[in-house]
């Protein structure tokens, strides 16, 4: 440890969405471990723990305002009302004024013994590390099945995004900063930080079970999670309308020549049967393209209405 240089601030963020259940145990670990890190020298003693409340409805927040109340080391931040995982995170990612800031969910699945070894990556330089987990045996079979076919979907659609990674992440000041620059309201943080840059790091942990309390993600959460995720960082699906309505419009323009042939041709064919069968085809093909074609002029407006950053500069010399 070198003491010449000032120790960092820390701010462990922790949105919590009812969780009356597990927050007395969640607060004493994390206050016993920012406790701990102070004594070792790791970090400054100003560093805290702060609970952002995503809108509770059960005694969640009367329980981190005493607990607040109690602990310098404990801070809270009430959102209005319950906006999401995401967002609940950036809001304290947002407020939190320290210049290492860590993400970890209320019900400590991810191992926080890692915490100590993210802030060494950070100490040789990583402005990002990402908590990984090695392994998901302690996941039912359905979310981890889901989980997994979800990292896949996202990767394939072309969305950079750590495999295996939640939300259990440090983040330098620097790279809070940088992220202030996307200004995108439709927020998927695991897919927007790798697009950050800086030099990042990765620490493996094994995920445990919730220690109490229920899933916060019911199936409809997690489909609207999975939504943002592939609408925020592709538009593969609006590309892939083209890609069938070229196909359609191929396959039409076959058949029309198949019923021309027919008619022409053979005497097969029933009166009316060229006419009607032919615009069909054609008109069927043709709009299905069109509609590919609108779709991706819309993929751009909705990029450009994104605005997102077109570089971050890690250095100026
Ligand atoms: N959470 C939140 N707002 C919500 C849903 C969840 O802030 O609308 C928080 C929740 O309190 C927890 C974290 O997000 O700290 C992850 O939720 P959970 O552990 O229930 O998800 P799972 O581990 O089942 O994916
Ligand atoms: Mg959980």
């Amino acid at each position: 440890m070198t003491h010449e240089k000032a120790l960092s601030r820390l701010a462990i963020v922790v949105p919590c969405f009812n969780e009356e259940e597990v927050l007395p145990e969640t607060a004493q670990r994390l206050t016993a471990l920012v406790q701990g890190m102070t004594a070792n020298g790791l970090i400054a003693p100003d560093s805290q723990v702060v609970f952002v409340d995503d809108g509770s409805r059960d005694r969640t927040w009367e329980m981190i305002e005493r607990l607040a109340s109690g602990d310098p080391r404990v801070g809270g931040i009430k959102l209005s009302r319950n906006r999401g995982h995401q967002n609940a995170l950036l809001a304290g990612l947002y407020t939190c004024e320290a210049d290492v800031l860590l993400s970890v969910d209320a019900d400590l699945q991810d191992d926080i013994r890692v915490i100590p070894e993210m802030l060494e990556a950070y100490a040789r330089g990583a402005q990002v590390v990402y908590g990984v987990r090695n392994d998901r045996t302690s996941d039912g079979f359905f979310k981890r099945a889901t989980a997994q076919g979800f990292y896949r979907l996202i990767r394939a659609l072309g969305a950079e995004s750590i495999y295996n990674h939640a939300d259990f992440r440090l983040m330098s000041r620097r790279a809070v900063e940088a992220l202030k620059s996307f200004r995108e309201v439709n927020l998927f943080l695991r897919g927007m930080v790798p697009l950050i840059g800086f030099k990042s790091a990765i620490v493996y942990y094994t995920r445990s079970e919730r220690f109490a309390g229920v899933s916060k993600y019911p199936m409809r959460k997690m489909i609207a999670l999975a939504l943002d995720a592939v609408t925020s960082f592709s538009v593969a699906p609006l590309r892939f309308i083209t890609g069938i309505g070229f196909a359609v419009f191929l396959l039409s323009a076959a058949m029309g020549m198949w019923t021309l042939w027919v008619r022409l041709f053979t005497d097969r064919a029933v009166p009316g049967w060229t006419s009607t069968l032919l615009p069909i085809y054609l008109l069927g093909g043709i709009q299905i393209l069109c509609i590919g074609v609108i779709g991706e002029y819309l993929g751009k407006v909705y990029q450009e209405t994104k605005a997102r950053p077109r570089y971050i500069i890690e250095k100026h010399v």
